[in-house]
């Protein structure tokens, strides 16, 4: 039987909130999966678990319900088909992330995030960190999503067969967000390497353990922080281009796309397979992991998107009538305060027609694993009250989107009935 150490989050495995059960996180660059490895990950969580797939907004999957005995084979299984869970959990370069899967840049972006994923997995010169490391890469600044990361890259240019982007640094939502500062514009992709790796080097070199680089930055400012990456001999570095043929999975920009909502971002294994044999028989054998907790597909050119949701529907696969980002809480996380799905099942009910059309995000504690500081309306579990009756009950802090980069705390430490209140205005 393996030995569980505090190195095992490295490998992407957190204790459940249930003792003996473990949940194992796969990293897929840009959220995308072939549906080979689909099928991996539901058979593996229908033999070593319960058959319950989390999807993250991270573009992750998570396997629950696991048993310390069976770790090892879980990560055998996976890696039979190329999936690793390394550095997706603990102070490492976690998963790369993108939302902009639906641009007509997407595949320009996807090879960079995966070309990412694959330097920093595992290198053993960037695990161990004060804590973890998240890169995004998008085609664009209107999910906002470049401004929550340690490095977010934007696409922003390609010339004679050289793709640049901006580089930001420093952002991270959880209990303090701050928005990541524009670094560097332009930046060719054949830079981008050395300088992240000369930043998580003056990240690991000036950060206690638990800080993020959020903190650093605030520490030092931004002109010392510039300074010290500036004398990293990486920063300003050129790595000759990549020669060969591209092995990521996305070739071509999607002319057409269909989305499938999974209500809380919660499928079982049965559901995942049919998603995956769907992938090979309607689209282009590949799903993505969208950043709302969805999957998505690119389809054929001659594929009707009409025909091919029919036909999931026919399949069993319900889908949700929102957008609600909705994280586990208390329903498996040790850190959840409230249970956030029933949560979102009493406040679906509430909102309008209206309120449909907006983009929602619970988070289970202050970590904001949901992003709730993204969504139109965002809801953070933020503390344990004790009553009268020493039951203690969730409190919720309340944000809307604005002008501004995050939404705004508009109403702090709400009930359940107060939040429900509100919600049901909107
Ligand atoms: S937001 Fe908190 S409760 Fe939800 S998954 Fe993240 S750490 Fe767990």
């Amino acid at each position: 039987m393996p030995q569980l150490t505090p190195l095992s989050r490295l490998d992407g495995i957190y204790p459940q909130r249930q003792a003996g059960f473990f949940m194992q996180r796969v990293k897929l660059a840009a959220g995308v999966i072939s549906a080979d490895q689909a099928r991996t990950v539901a058979a593996v969580a229908a033999r070593f678990g319960q058959g319950a797939i989390h999807l993250t907004t991270r573009g992750s999957m998570e396997i629950h319900w696991l048993h310390e005995a069976d770790l090892l084979a879980v990560k055998r299984e996976l890696a039979k088909v190329g999936l690793t869970s390394r550095g997706a959990c603990g102070g490492a370069v976690r998963g790369v992330t993108c939302a902009s899967q639906g641009a007509a840049g997407f595949p320009v972006v996807e090879v960079l995030a995966a070309r990412l994923q694959k330097h920093f997995t595992g290198n053993p010169r960037f695990e161990r960190l004060p804590k973890k490391f998240k890169i995004g890469v998008e085609t664009d600044t209107l999910g906002r999503r470049h401004l929550i990361q340690d490095v977010g890259l934007v696409y922003s240019s390609h010339t004679e067969g050289v793709a640049y982007f901006d580089l930001y640094a420093a952002g991270g939502l959880g209990r303090e967000p701050q928005p990541g500062f524009l670094f560097e514009a332009g930046v060719s992709e054949n830079r981008i390497i050395p300088l992240i790796e000369a930043i998580a080097r003056v990240y690991a070199a000036h950060s206690p353990a638990g800080k993020r680089l959020k903190h650093l930055l605030r520490d030092v400012g931004e002109e010392q922080f510039r300074r010290l990456v500036a004398q990293d001999p990486s920063a300003t570095e050129e790595l000759s281009a990549q020669e060969g043929l591209n092995s990521n999975l996305i070739h071509q920009p999607p002319t057409q796309r269909l989305v499938v909502r999974i209500p809380a971002g919660e499928l079982n294994s049965r559901h995942l397979i049919t998603l995956a044999d769907h992938a090979d028989s309607w689209q282009l054998g590949f799903l993505m992991v969208t950043a709302d907790q969805d999957i998505a597909f690119h389809l054929h050119e001659s594929s009707d998107p009409v025909e091919a949701a029919a036909e999931l529907e026919a399949a069993g696969i319900q889908q949700a009538t929102i957008n609600f980002r909705t994280c586990p809480g208390t329903a498996t996380c040790k850190a959840g305060l409230s249970a956030t799905r029933e949560v979102v099942s009493q406040l679906t009910a509430l909102i309008s027609a209206q309120g449909k059309l907006l983009t929602w995000a619970i988070s289970g504690c202050p970590n904001s694993c949901t992003q709730p500081q993204l969504a139109d309306v965002g809801i953070v579990s933020s503390a344990l009250v004790k009553g009268e009756d020493g039951e203690r009950t969730p409190r919720f802090d309340l944000y809307r989107s604005g002008d501004a980069p995050f939404g705004t705390l508009v109403e702090r430490a709400l009930t359940l009935d107060e939040l429900c209140s509100r919600v049901a205005g909107m």
